[in-house]
């Protein structure tokens, strides 16, 4: 996808939720569920969040877009103007971007590859403390009474592991770095392999 239809696309999506596309296309929605319009059901098995859907039966999964495209059966730049004039959004559809807007589009492209892998690492981050947890856990079954130096750190550290989950809010008070040191220094002194772990 080129940065001028990545930026459409993204500005799109800023405009034009899920809820809003199922409204417009008076589709029922019960709690959120629909019924899935890409296979034949009569009990809603399609969930719509406000930025993408997942149907629970058939495996479909996208956003406004993609559920345009699949449901007119048109590709993709049909869709993002269909949907740009539907919800009167406004984009440059039909003239060339200045080369300021392309390089804001860049960007903006930027913050967004980058703020997805940030959210990447957390992700991996909240993973991994989990799989340490696991690991100092089957070392403490193993050894039901801290009997030695490293049971007892065992003990102590998977302690400070459950203490760091329920701490783990990337919304508050979160650093990465901060995170990322605890976590090597529990794994290099319990020798955990994480990759085996995995
Ligand atoms: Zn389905």
């Amino acid at each position: 996808m080129n940065i001028a239809a990545a930026e459409l696309a993204a500005r799109l999506k800023e405009s034009v939720t899920m809820p809003m596309l199922i409204d417009y296309l008076r589709i029922e929605s019960n709690r959120g569920y629909i019924c899935c319009p890409f296979h034949s059901e009569k009990t809603p098995s399609m969930k719509i969040w406000d930025d993408h859907y997942k149907c629970y039966g058939c495996g479909e999964y996208g956003d406004v877009i993609s559920f345009t495209q699949k449901y007119y059966n048109i590709g993709f730049i049909k869709a993002v103007e269909m949907l740009n004039e539907a919800f009167n959004v406004g984009l440059p559809m039909n003239r060339k971007m200045t080369p300021n807007e392309i390089r804001r589009a860049r960007e903006a492209q930027q913050r967004r590859n980058e703020e997805k892998a940030r959210s990447d690492r957390i992700k991996e981050q909240f993973n991994t403390l989990n799989i340490l947890w696991a690991s100092l856990d089957r070392i403490i079954i193993d050894h039901p009474v801290p009997d030695n130096e490293r049971t007892a750190a065992a003990y102590r550290d998977r302690q400070y592991i459950a203490y760091l989950i329920d701490y783990f809010n990337p919304n508050e008070g979160y650093s990465e770095a901060f995170f990322s040191t605890q976590i090597n220094e529990i794994t290099k002194q319990f020798n955990i392999d994480l990759e085996r772990s995995l």
